[in-house]
């Protein structure tokens, strides 16, 4: 969905599950000086066409429909076809059909969230900020404190694997991570009943459910399973290395089982529920 103000445009980038909208990734930009003159259709044009340059990595490869709140750009395609466009617009329509031509009209109303990215002059702090709360979280979370780049330059041992990398960055098949993208319904733990989110760290450090992996890791690591020491010690040595990298493999593969298993279960969920209906209303037909 896009929208664009005389200075700025906004798009939010969403995804259908199961007939429920879910925002993937925002963007908000102001225009350049030259680019507030435009026309209101120049400047919805190219409101869309920066937010396909920004979020195109994500849905590269997937059905991607357009929503704008500009009525006349839902035929821009057609002016195109019948070459009497501008060269800009032209430029920007053939950029934007390599993802989609699929243009469709929405209310203003209906493109909230959009409506208020354009309009970011209004947009405000609701609160103060607890700055020793904020500390706290930025000192915690794994995705802040990513290995530091000399920490690895000169070492001669260790391969990154794919596992090993989801751990690191906190970007794998974690609850927190894959709720983000829309496919999983809660960010809780599935293997503790601990209530708490399932990130990376909590995988290193907490889940009771790889208590007998963490001791043979702590062999290695101590005691103290933050970040910096954990890769203090993979850089360290290589048994560290391989200590940590089998940490990862294990717990990683029997997480990406779990949930293929999930998966799984709720397709067989669907088709069962799908299958009933279906007897259902056939049922239904049948003459009295
Ligand atoms: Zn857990």
């Amino acid at each position: 969905m896009t929208d664009a103000l005389n200075t700025c445009a906004g798009a939010v980038l969403q995804q259908q599950v199961n007939g429920l909208w879910q925002h993937l990734g925002y963007f908000s930009k102001k225009y350049a000086k030259a680019q507030q003159k435009y026309s209101t259709y120049d400047r919805e044009l190219l409101g869309i066409y920066m937010a396909i340059k920004h979020f195109r990595y994500l849905f590269e490869g997937n059905e991607l429909t357009i929503f704008t709140d500009h009525k006349p750009l839902i035929y821009a395609f057609n002016k195109l076809e019948s070459n009497c466009e501008t060269p800009r617009r032209t430029r920007q329509l053939l950029f934007v059909s390599e993802f989609t031509t699929d243009i469709r009209y929405i209310q203003g109303e209906r493109n909230a969230a959009v409506h208020a990215l354009s309009r970011i002059e209004t947009i405000h702090c609701p609160g103060a900020i607890d700055f020793s709360e904020l500390a706290l979280s930025q000192s915690t979370d794994i995705e802040l404190n990513k290995p530091v780049l000399p920490d690895w330059i000169g070492r001669t041992h260790g391969t990154l694997t794919f596992r090993l990398t989801q751990v690191l960055s906190g970007h794998g098949c974690f609850g927190r991570y894959l709720c983000r993208l829309g496919r999983e319904p809660t960010s809780g733990c599935h293997h503790c009943d601990t209530g708490d989110e399932d990130t990376a760290l909590h995988t290193l450090q907490e889940c009771p459910a790889w208590t007998e992996q963490r001791r043979q890791l702590v062999a290695f690591t101590g005691l103290d399973l933050s970040l910096p020491a954990v890769v203090r010690t993979m850089v360290g040595s290589r048994t560290g290395w391989d200590a940590v990298s089998s940490f990862c493999e294990h717990v990683m593969f029997a997480k990406e089982e779990a949930e293929r298993e999930r998966e799984r279960t709720s397709l067989l969920r669907s088709r069962q529920r799908r299958t009933r209906r279906r007897r259902r209303s056939e049922l239904d037909l049948r003459p009295p």
